[in-house]
This record gives C-alpha cells, sequence and structure tokens, in this order.
C-alpha cells in the first residue's frame, strides 16, 4: 500500500482522538515529501544530525519532533527550530535545553518520558520520580512542559502492552488534574496505535506502518 493510503487509513482510525506525528528517520527526502503532501505537518526524528539535515531540505512549515534519545551537547543545534521534544528525562538535559532556549529567545515545548516498561535498554524517568522532577523542571523558564511520553515493551504480548498504556494513562490524567498546562499523551507506534488511543493517547508515533520495514 502506498505511503498516502496508510496515512489516511491511520488518520481516519484515529479522528477526534489522537494526532499523527509521522515517525520519518531513516527516510528519504522523496518520501518524506509524499506524506507531507498528504497534509501531514507533523514529523519525528530520534538522531539530531539527521533532524538537522532534514529540516534544511525540507518545507518550513514542518513542525519537527525530537522523539529519540537526546544528549546534552547536540541540544544546540535543534533548539532554534524544534517543534516539540518527547524525550526529556533527566535534569542535565533539561538545563542545557532551557540554556539553548533562552539564546534564541523562545520557550522550547517538551513531554517527560517514562520508563514505563520493565525492558533493560529504554531510556526514561522512573514513574515513582515523576512529581519531584516535575517540580525541579519549574526553575527553568524556558521550558514548556505540555505532557508525557512513553514507549510499550518490545513484546508480542499485548495484554502486558495494554497493561503498561493503562499505567501511562494514570499518570498522565493525575497529572493533568493539577497542572492545566499538561495536554499531550504521547504513546503508540505501528504495532500498538489503536491500544495506545484506547488507552487515552492523544499523540501516536508511527513509522513502519506508513512508509514499510526499516533496515534497522
Ligand atoms: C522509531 C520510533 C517510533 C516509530 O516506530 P514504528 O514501529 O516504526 O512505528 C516511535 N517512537 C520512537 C521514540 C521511535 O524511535
Amino acid at each position: 500500500m502506498s505511503i498516502k493510503d496508510q496515512i489516511s487509513i491511520i488518520n481516519s482510525e484515529i479522528k477526534g482522538k489522537a494526532e499523527l506525528v509521522v515517525v520519518s528517520k531513516t527516510r528519504s527526502i522523496d518520501e518524506i515529501i509524499e506524506a507531507y503532501d498528504q497534509g501531514q505537518k507533523k514529523f519525528g526524528e530520534n538522531r539530531v544530525n539527521e533532524l538537522v539535515e532534514k529540516f534544511n531540505k525540507l518545507p518550513n512549515d514542518i513542525d519537527w519532533h525530537m522523539i529519540g534519545h537526546l544528549q546534552k551537547n547536540k541540544v544546540k543545534y535543534i533548539s532554534e527550530f524544534v517543534s516539540l521534544i518527547h524525550s526529556l528525562d533527566r535534569l542535565s538535559l533539561a538545563k542545557e535545553i532551557d540554556k539553548n532556549a533562552k539564546k534564541y529567545n523562545r520557550s522550547i515545548d517538551c513531554l517527560i518520558q517514562i520508563k514505563i516498561s520493565k525492558d533493560e535498554t529504554k531510556y526514561g524517568l522512573n514513574p515513582s520520580s515523576l512529581n519531584s522532577f516535575y517540580s525541579d523542571l519549574k526553575e527553568f523558564e524556558n521550558i514548556n512542559i505540555i505532557g508525557l511520553m512513553a514507549m510499550a515493551s518490545f513484546t508480542k504480548n499485548q495484554d502486558l502492552i495494554a497493561d503498561e498504556f493503562k499505567e501511562m494513562q494514570e499518570i498522565f490524567v493525575g497529572m493533568k488534574a493539577i497542572n492545566s498546562n499538561f495536554k499531550i499523551l504521547s504513546i503508540g507506534m505501528s504495532d500498538d496505535y489503536s491500544l495506545a488511543v484506547e488507552n487515552g493517547s492523544n499523540m501516536i508515533r508511527v513509522g513502519s506502518k506508513i512508509f514499510g520495514k526499516r533496515n534497522y
């Protein structure tokens, strides 16, 4: 199926509930243009170099989302233009984002990445540290926390994934009740976005379902 067809199917499935971030990592400019021509404006990348290169080559009304693990020394390359950072998970990174945002006289929207899966390789903040982390972030005037992001376990076990999404939904609803700036719950990828939307996701990040399998 074509990129265009996949995008319309996904968009009709999530209509009125969630927004689609097209995950364009490893994809060519032509493939991205095909998605863009279908009306997509939000694209997600997980590597800074690739994100910067694509930002420079593609139309400037695209909202670029940084969805992958972010190293402090690379923050400076994306601070002028990044639209949303999904992967804020430590104070030292927040400090760096805040400093760079100030340079450009802007405020950068961020999601706090929560480690919900028991997998060893996943980044993110332990849910039990969320409240104190969030209050530590208040000193950073040029960071805007607008929600949470998480990745489910890498497994075919749908019940486990559903439990993880339910836990994320609870955490999100709890934060939202006391912080009116919490708006976004970014959960759900190609294989699990329907389950995520059933459990309160309002932003899904989908790559291979749209473009086909990646080679890594
Ligand atoms: C690659 C990636 C996705 C998209 O994965 P697909 O399975 O291709 O949909 C979503 N979120 C993050 C953080 C990713 O790195």
